[in-house]
């Protein structure tokens, strides 16, 4: 039932390299470790054998192809219009994407709108605003001030924020903004051990309220990075579960927070959005690494999470091929899912099209105050 017309929002992913990729440069992206294991290639995975099943028909080739035949027919295209094609053909109509990483050199959301064919808008980092703020050299009693300015700034064009707090020093956050005295000497720690960096828990925390209390001024979410998907964290410190007091102070204040990735605590994930009216919950990058175990991620997180609460996002970085992968795994596996629900008559088609279409888009935007048809 879930076929190639129900559009798709996907609502975190980064830009693309711009660039031809050689096999080492594109396996890299493949995986959230940091370097190439011995004898192992990400292809024999269960995200390598749905690259090469769902990308190579976009591509030309037979699905299946051998990765050493996609690579081949990559380079021979070229980036751009394998690009376009796994973008254009991934039947997502927006885009949300996430300008903080700045590790290689990727499409801003301008240039990604162009190469997909549809519309981006930007999601800001907290953390990255404050470290260029630092960068640019500010007092330790102005810092606040500055960074706060230079978010209501961002905010004007954004579609919402995102805190990492989750690799810098972990998700258990206070349940209180830190006071300004406690920011300053915090500032003052951090400018003055000189590394960019920032990983000083009160300035997290303090960045983080700030975030959700001008995102509910404004209207903007805030996400939170949670579960797997950096090679920086440390998984335990990760888990959604940490932002329950975070979650208590934020709760009616008119803010909203989505929880990403969140995989393996995906369950954990799901009860927050059962608790918390005003928290969603996405999987991102789950899907494509998990591949054709995406239907069992997405029925654990249904178990107990208010349907209305689940969002698609592919979480792609880097290679178009992430974000081709999240879309297509994610109409396929939701596909069967609520076919196999539908034959056991669980839900009717009604219900099932009301749950496909929130996940699909309807449900991010609402968050995100976007046009999104409604169901
Ligand atoms: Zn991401």
């Amino acid at each position: 039932m879930l076929n190639d017309d129900v559009p798709l929002l996907d609502q975190h992913c980064h830009g693309v390299r711009t660039a031809d990729l050689d096999r080492h440069e594109f396996e890299l992206l493949m995986t959230e470790a940091e370097r190439l294991g011995r004898d192992r290639s990400p292809f024999d995975s269960m995200l390598g054998v749905s690259l090469r099943r769902l990308c190579a028909p976009v591509l030309g080739l037979d699905p299946h192809a051998e990765a050493g035949d996609y690579l081949a027919r990559r380079t021979e295209l070229g980036w751009l219009t394998a690009t376009r094609r796994l973008l254009g053909t991934s039947g997502t109509r927006t885009w949300l994407v996430d300008t903080g990483l700045t590790a290689l050199p990727l499409t801003s959301p301008a240039e990604f709108a162009v190469l997909a064919d549809g519309q981006a808008r930007e999601v800001v980092r907290l953390e990255a605003v404050a470290e260029r703020v630092a960068a640019g050299g500010v007092a330790a009693a102005d810092l606040a001030d500055a960074v706060e300015r230079e978010l209501r700034a961002r905010a004007v064009s954004a579609a919402g924020f995102k805190s990492i707090a989750a690799y810098r020093g972990g998700l258990a956050l206070p349940g209180r903004r830190p006071d300004a005295a406690s920011v300053v000497r915090a500032a003052s720690r951090w400018l003055s051990s000189g590394r960019g960096r920032l990983d000083d828990r009160d300035l997290l925390a303090w960045l983080a309220h700030v975030g959700a209390e001008i995102g509910a001024e404004l209207g903007l979410p805030l996400q939170f990075h949670t579960g797997f998907g950096d090679p920086d964290l440390h998984l335990r410190e990760a888990d959604p579960l940490a932002l329950t007091d975070f979650l208590r102070s934020t709760s009616g204040t008119g803010a909203t927070v989505v929880l990403l990735h969140c995989w393996p605590h995906h369950r954990n994930a799901a009860y927050l959005a059962h608790v918390f009216d005003h928290v969603l919950v996405d999987l991102g990058l789950t899907i494509p690494h998990v591949g054709a175990r995406a239907g069992a991620v997405l029925a654990e997180t249904l178990e107990i999470a208010p349907w209305r609460a689940v969002c698609f996002s592919s979480d792609g970085y880097g290679l178009p091929e992430l974000h081709h992968l999240g879309a297509a795994l994610w109409r396929e596996r939701c596909g069967r899912l609520v076919d196999e629900w539908l034959a056991d008559d669980v839900l009717t088609t009604r219900d099932a099209e009301r749950l496909v279409t929130g996940i699909a888009g309807a449900n991010a935007a609402r968050a995100y105050g976007l046009d999104w048809p409604q169901a």
